[in-house]
């Protein structure tokens, strides 16, 4: 006989807006609210999981928004779960790659929900589901988006002392190299000093460029940089990393476990940065984390700027790797006025403390999400 878990009985999807402390600028966009696509799956025994599915904005990042993203799940992805067996998720998860390409951010969404109502039908907290914790507290880098030198200093400066954040991420990319270059320089002469600096170039720069500029933001103090380069160009990767002492972190160029294989075989990593949804889930995101262990190379929790659900979907997982040294960015719930949980999450010292109830560890609020459902 074989033991069966329980089965999905329907998937709901909702879109919801969530309004912003201040706008937050990319490179090409300006997000002024953060969208978010809910998804709740309910087992046969009333179990309810959820799930969110985000991108930083919009579909510049990875070319899905919410709105791909529910039609992916309603059409296709839905009719594939309902019925399924929850205690064989990562069959189920092949079956979802076979049938749609792509679409990492969807599929999180729901394998993330169904992992909740798993975890939730045993009575475990999702860490625990997932093989268990080898932190509590996941420390949080606050990012501040494309903006003047004295804006970023004063706002860097406030979180320190109010939320006691010990790195700052800064976005690059929105002006002439030279000009973001001479504007970072100078935000470095305030706050290297202080706490340390990282830049995040969502690979702007070609690499004439990077070889260039990259050593006088190292000289300036900078501690680390994010993807300097674009996606596709890992040689250029590698030849950053031999050529800077700080080390090069990879984000757009790290979505599946054979992109982490090519990164750590071309030494073109010095840290990777993992996000469950632009890998797609919490089981490919466990095999980039191996990988990453097998080879010494550290990650670090990145984010799509989830709400306080997606952030702690992302955060019970990185409790669970032991490759996760590098600290996390989980701060966008602290960008949000408000979630759709019925507790806001526990940020304390700079760091995120884990809940222990069940599932997630706090529940969804309908009221919360009535009043920000799209409508
Ligand atoms: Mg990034």
């Amino acid at each position: 006989m074989t033991a069966a878990g329980p089965r999905v009985a329907s998937v709901r999807t909702t879109l919801v807006d969530l309004p912003l402390r201040r706008p937050h600028q990319f490179r090409d966009s300006t997000m002024e609210a953060q969208a978010v696509l809910l998804v709740r799956v309910t087992t046969g025994d009333g179990v309810v999981g959820v799930g969110e599915g985000v991108v930083p904005g919009g579909p510049w990042w990875g070319g899905e928004s919410v709105e791909t993203m529910q039609v992916v799940v309603d059409r296709y992805l839905a009719p594939l779960a309902v019925g399924a067996d929850l205690g064989r998720l990562p069959e189920l998860r092949g079956r979802m790659d076979r049938l749609v390409a792509a679409n990492p951010f969807a599929k999180c969404a729901l394998e993330t929900a169904m992992w909740d109502a798993w975890a939730r039908t045993l009575g475990l907290p999702l860490h625990a589901l997932l093989g268990g914790r080898c932190r509590d507290v996941l420390p949080v880098t606050w990012a501040i988006g494309a903006a003047d030198p004295d804006v970023v200093v004063e706002e860097a400066l406030a979180r320190i002392e109010s939320g006691g954040h010990a790195s700052i991420k800064l976005k690059m990319g929105a002006l002439e190299p030279a000009a973001d270059t001479a504007r970072v320089e100078k935000i470095a002469s305030s706050l290297a000093q202080v706490t340390s600096v990282r830049v995040d170039l969502n690979g702007a720069w070609d690499e004439l460029t990077a070889t260039r500029l990259l050593p006088r933001l190292e000289q300036a103090g900078i501690d680390l940089v994010e993807q300097p380069t674009p996606a596709w160009d890992v040689e250029a990767l590698a030849r950053l990393c031999a050529l800077l002492r700080i080390p090069v972190m990879a984000d757009e160029s790290l979505g599946s476990d054979h992109d982490a294989l090519t990164l750590a075989a071309r030494r073109a990593a010095d840290v990777f940065s993992l996000k469950i949804g632009k890998s797609g889930g919490y089981l490919a995101t466990r095999r980039i984390a191996a990988v990453a262990q097998a080879a010494g190379i550290p990650c670090h929790g990145g984010t799509g700027i989830e709400s306080s659900l997606g952030t702690l979907a992302g955060a019970h997982l990185l409790a669970t790797l032991p490759a996760v040294t590098w600290g996390s960015e989980l701060f966008g719930p602290l960008l949000m006025t408000d979630g759709l949980l019925t507790e806001p999450l526990d940020y304390r010292d700079g760091a995120l403390h884990l809940p222990d109830g069940p599932g997630l560890g706090i529940d969804l609020d309908e009221d919360r999400v009535a009043r920000y459902a799209r409508r």
